[in-house]
C-alpha cells in the first residue's frame, strides 16, 4: 500500500470514532449497524492512533549523517544527539550537507 491510501483508510477508522462520538449509527449493509457506545470509541480512537504512529513509522525518512573527523556514515537513529560514535564530542553533518 502506498502512503495515501494508507491515510485514507485511517481517516475512515478516524472518521467512524467521530461518527460514534456523536452517536450516529453506521449502516454496514447486511452486517447490520455499529451502535455508538463508549467502548468503541474509544476502540476507534485508540486504533486511530496506533494506525498513525504505524504509518509515521513505515514511511520515516531515512537520514544518514557523516562524521567530518573519521568520515564514518551512521543512521542518525542510532545515534545520540547527532554525535559519532567513534570520535566523542564531534557533531557528525548530515550527508547531503557533507557534499555540498
Ligand atoms: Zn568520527
Amino acid at each position: 500500500m502506498n502512503k495515501s491510501l494508507h491515510y485514507f483508510s485511517l481517516f475512515i477508522l478516524f472518521m467512524m470514532a467521530v461518527l460514534q462520538l456523536f452517536g450516529i449509527e453506521v449502516y454496514l449493509g447486511k452486517s447490520g449497524t455499529i451502535k455508538p457506545s463508549i467502548i468503541l470509541i474509544s476502540i476507534f480512537f485508540s486504533l486511530s492512533i496506533i494506525y498513525f504512529i504505524y504509518i509515521k513509522f513505515i514511511f520515516r525518512e531515512e537520514k544518514y549523517s557523516i562524521c567530518p573527523n573519521c568520515e564514518e556514515t551512521f543512521n542518525f537513529y542510532e545515534l545520540k544527539n547527532g554525535k559519532c560514535k567513534s570520535c566523542e564530542g564531534i557533531d557528525t553533518i548530515e550527508i547531503k550537507e557533507y557534499y555540498k
